[in-house]
């Protein structure tokens, strides 16, 4: 899971992306499609998805919940 840190110099939290998929894939700029998607169970902040194009496998941020009321196709 992607976890904010404070960049020490700045002072501003950062996101830091999560380098492999579940399935171990490490995520190069070709290889991990960056989106967001809003959902209910994230709040207004939504969540932050990381989908690996080698196996198509999705990491939410923060982790999605069945509960959720995913919001429409998100749009890039
Ligand atoms: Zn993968
Ligand atoms: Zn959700």
């Amino acid at each position: 899971m992607t976890e904010l840190i404070q960049d020490p110099k700045s002072g501003f939290w950062v996101e830091v992306a999560p380098t492999h998929c579940t399935n171990g894939h490490a995520y190069r700029q070709a290889k991990v499609l960056v989106s967001w998607h809003p959902c209910t169970c994230a709040g207004t902040m939504g969540h932050r998805t990381h989908q690996c194009r080698e196996c198509m496998a999705i990491t939410y941020d923060p982790p999605h919940t069945p509960d959720g009321q995913w919001e429409g196709i998100a749009s890039l």
